[in-house]
């Protein structure tokens, strides 16, 4: 198990972030650096480097991270239009923060998901 990241922080609010939702399994907050109008994190709550060591046991947060992001989504007004959910996995999948992270994104058009 890699040491927690400043999400945990985030979580215990031990640091500033605009925290959209939060419940005994999940948290969810707006991204520092948007990358479209509606940029949020959804994570779970207990610390889970990467997608890699996802377990059984995770599983009831991992569904609830799904249902919190269909909740954003539809109280930030682009469920309809649609939206895209991103999680990314060590080097080559991106992953700059080690504690497994859903992106919801939109509030735009978005290209082509490998561009
Ligand atoms: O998937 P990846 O690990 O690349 O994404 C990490 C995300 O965490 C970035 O979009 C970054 O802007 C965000 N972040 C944040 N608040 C922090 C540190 C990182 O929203 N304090």
């Amino acid at each position: 198990m890699t040491e927690e990241t400043i999400f945990s922080k985030i979580i215990r609010r031990e640091i500033p972030a605009d925290i959209v939702y939060q419940d005994e399994l999940v948290t969810a907050f707006r991204d520092i650096t948007p990358k479209a109008p509606t940029h949020v994190l959804i994570i779970p709550n207990h610390h889970i480097p990467t997608i890699n060591d996802v377990k059984a046991s995770d599983e009831l947060a991992l569904g609830r991270m799904m249902t919190v992001a269909a909740k954003i989504a539809e109280e930030e007004g682009i469920a309809q239009d649609g939206y895209r959910l991103i999680m990314n996995c060590n080097e080559h999948g991106g992953q700059e923060v080690f504690h497994i992270h859903m992106h919801l994104v939109g509030g735009q058009a978005l290209g082509p998901m490998l561009s």
